[in-house]
């Protein structure tokens, strides 16, 4: 699980943008940021209490994401990574609703 936080850098998702999966089982700590696996209470780093919500639902909130297979894409990105489908919209255009 180290291993995982590891390859998803910061730097990455603002380039790319990942898939639902990874990125639901993932939280961030809001007091040091650092990532954590999403089945942990706390923050291995500082101890803080970790939000409820996952990577994917804070991420989803500032990103947009894709119509289809729901994908976080960054800002500028005009097809989903996943899938191939046209990004259209802004910021929770099309993903507002479901899940
Ligand atoms: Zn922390
Ligand atoms: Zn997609």
């Amino acid at each position: 699980m180290t291993k995982q936080c590891e390859r998803i850098r910061h730097e990455g998702m603002r380039q790319y943008g990942f898939g639902v999966e990874v990125m639901k089982a993932i939280k961030v700590c809001k007091t040091c940021g650092k990532m954590s696996d999403s089945s942990n209470h706390f923050c291995q780093e500082c101890g803080s209490l970790l939000p409820t919500d996952s990577l994917f639902e804070r991420y989803k909130q500032l990103h947009r994401c894709c119509a289809e297979c729901q994908t976080v894409v960054s800002d500028n990105t005009l097809y989903c990574p996943n899938c191939g489908v046209k990004i259209k919209g802004g910021i929770n255009y099309e993903c507002k609703t479901v899940i």
